[in-house]
């Protein structure tokens, strides 16, 4: 249940008037003030030095370590962030669970705010970096990649492509359906990719061929890392989910449309889908999106999640409302200095699942989640034709081109094309929240 210590509540640290003695935190437009504060892990452009536990904050980033060294941690949370830079990663932090994540918000915001006391601004000064000094890599560890479906809007306007009769299995509505990705293609936001080969068969053809994907497409989706994990055998309450829930990341799903065509049944996508995966960066935590969770509710034509899905907490607060888009940027529009344009938006708090009940049900079975999992959301598309959260939405299986604001048209991505997702948090009276770009660019296929 929802109590003063959960990553549900508000406190002082979401307060939308705490400004930061750091003047770049404070502009309307930045996606890190201080009742931000996400994770990830960095290190100088261009060195080879250990990546570090970094905090972003306007446009710096407070190396973790160094403030720790100064002080301005505990202890306790001194302790793991010097595990994290030993494992090249927040795994440590995650494992420690919520309490020491909150224990970190709270010291970050009392040596950050405008009103700390000491000399912190001048002490801290040397631990800050600008973030376009650094080069940032993946937050954690990830062992495990599981990518749900839980995406209603997009699940149904794609059953209809694949199944024009059957759009949406009978499964769809009771099971939050998902497969095991790939984790060792994951990349981080900056990610540049070979357009993959593969087997694809042409309806008009009796036999299918091998070679460059012509179908390649994106997907938006949010994915979630879980902080702690559950031993094998013991599954994870729906009560309980909430607290092993980290945080989230903007999350990339390229997919060769062709070769999934061909591949996927029975078993799901495989290599449609291995080739690359971006996430971005900074991880926003559960506690420093708190402001922003809604309810869930399910339509009542719709069955109602059975009970092991289902729970007050999970009703009162699961859901979470990020404003998401998709930009896409070609080589041309690069070339002639065209900013990306922006190909649609959507709102998480549409997701036919919440996180919490993707959680609860991976573990329903005994599965064991660690630290540092990844969970993807499925395709956020909205209600609207013009809200689908891949291009085969948008062109309506590539029979319908989109037209660029310089003339240039798409039904499929294209080799030095550019995609970027964005998301950001905003209710009335809160402060606005976001969670930095997350950036791939397609690059030609080997030959
Ligand atoms: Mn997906």
């Amino acid at each position: 249940m929802m109590t003063s210590t959960s990553s549900l509540s508000i406190d002082h640290t979401h307060d939308p008037a705490l400004r930061s003695w750091l003047a770049s935190a404070n502009a309307a437009d930045t996606d890190f003030p201080i009742q931000n504060l996400p994770l990830g892990m960095a290190r100088a452009v261009g060195s080879a030095e250990a990546f570090r536990p970094f905090t972003a904050v306007g446009d710096q980033a407070l190396d973790l370590v160094a403030a720790a060294d100064m002080a301005a941690l505990p202890q306790e949370v001194a302790t793991v962030l010097q595990a994290c830079v030993g494992q090249g990663g927040l795994n440590p932090l995650m494992a420690a669970g919520p309490a020491l994540g909150r224990q970190l918000r709270h010291a970050l915001v009392a040596v950050l705010e405008e009103k700390a006391g000491g000399d912190w601004p001048a002490r801290l000064h040397a631990a800050l970096r600008p973030q376009a000094s650094l080069e940032l890599t993946l937050p954690c560890r990830i062992g495990d990649y599981t990518d749900f479906y839980a995406g209603i809007h997009h699940a149904t306007t794609v059953g209809k492509l694949f199944r024009p009769d059957n759009p949406l299995l009978p499964n769809y509505k009771w099971v939050p359906i998902g497969y095991h990705g790939r984790a060792s293609s994951i990349g981080v936001s900056g990610q540049q990719f070979r357009r993959p080969l593969g087997q694809t068969k042409a309806p008009d053809s009796e036999t299918p061929g091998f070679g460059p994907c012509k179908r390649l497409d994106y997907e938006l989706e949010v994915g979630a890392l879980v902080g702690l994990g559950n031993a094998q055998g013991v599954p994870v309450g729906i009560e309980q989910a909430e607290a092993h829930l980290f945080g989230l990341v903007l999350l990339n799903d390229w997919s060769a449309r062709d070769v999934q065509a061909w591949e996927y049944q029975p078993l799901g996508p495989f290599l449609a889908k291995s080739f690359a995966t971006t996430i971005s960066p900074w991880v926003v935590t559960m506690e420093a999106l708190a402001p922003f969770r809604r309810s869930f509710s399910r339509h009542a034509d719709d069955p109602q999640p059975l009970p092991y899905l289902d729970g007050p907490a999970n009703r009162a607060q699961g859901a979470v409302s990020i404003q998401l888009a998709v930009h896409l940027q070609t080589a041309g529009m690069r070339e002639t200095g065209l900013a990306p344009h922006r190909l649609m938006q959507s709102d998480f708090a549409d997701a036919y699942w919440t996180f919490a009940q993707m959680l609860t049900h991976h573990a329903s079975n005994g599965c064991n989640l660690q630290s540092g999992d990844l969970l993807g959301s499925g395709t956020q598309s909205g209600p609207q034709p013009d809200q689908g959260g891949s291009l085969l939405e948008l062109t309506h299986g590539g029979k319908q081109a989109l037209t660029l604001p310089n003339g240039e048209q798409r039904t499929f991505l294209q080799d030095g094309d550019s995609v970027t997702l964005v998301g950001v948090c905003e209710a009335p009276g809160r402060r606005r929240i976001g969670f930095g770009p997350c950036v791939g660019t397609v690059l030609p296929a080997q030959s």
